[in-house]
């Protein structure tokens, strides 16, 4: 398999938040099929429409792998599985969430992965730690930089901590 380049958002907002997403980093990183090769600041975002839940820590994580897109989505499935990833009702706290933002060019529809993720534009804590590690991009022909342009950070802060490149 040729090595493509992919983007994976994480997120939290259950328990040790940051632990876990270090931790989800560290296991992406552990497999042979797969290269971190940057990861995002973090930003701390409210969990919008998720009531008393606690706020979400967002990063991106830039990674280049030899895993087919089905592959990968299962891989990332089981990392949060491993992590202690519980689905229960649509928009509940998560421990770890981990989403497929882009696989190189490819465009997918199937029953159990899109590509480019269908909600990017709209979701200012994936547009920006994306656009703090490739602002060049281009997602559906519009520049990451372009799109984190016109989405306002109104929601979302710079943390002092960070991830650790693993
Ligand atoms: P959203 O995708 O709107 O951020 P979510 O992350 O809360 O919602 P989950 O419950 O984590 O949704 O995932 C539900 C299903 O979404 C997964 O089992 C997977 O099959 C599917 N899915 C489709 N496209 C993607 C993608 N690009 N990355 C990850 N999962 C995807
Ligand atoms: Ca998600
Ligand atoms: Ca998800």
């Amino acid at each position: 398999m040729p090595l493509v380049r992919a983007y994976i958002a994480l997120g939290s907002n259950l328990g040790d938040r940051i632990g876990q997403m270090q931790s989800a980093l560290k296991a992406l990183a552990a497999d042979n099929q797969l290269k971190v090769l940057q990861i995002s600041p973090l930003y701390e975002n409210r969990a919008i429409g998720m009531g008393e839940a606690d706020d979400f820590l967002n990063a991106m994580a830039e990674v280049e792998t030899s895993m087919a897109p089905l592959a990968l989505l299962d891989f990332c499935l089981k990392v949060e599985s491993k992590l202690g990833r519980v689905r229960t009702k649509e928009w509940a706290p998560r421990t770890i969430d981990l989403d497929i933002i882009a696989y190189g060019d490819e465009v997918i529809e199937h029953e159990r992965l899109q590509v480019p993720h269908p909600r990017i534009a709209e979701r200012d804590f994936v547009v920006h730690p994306l656009c703090a590690i490739a602002p060049n991009v281009e997602i559906r022909g519009q520049r990451v930089a372009h799109m984190a342009a016109a989405l306002p950070m109104d929601s979302l802060t710079l943390c002092e901590l960070k991830l650790e490149l693993v």
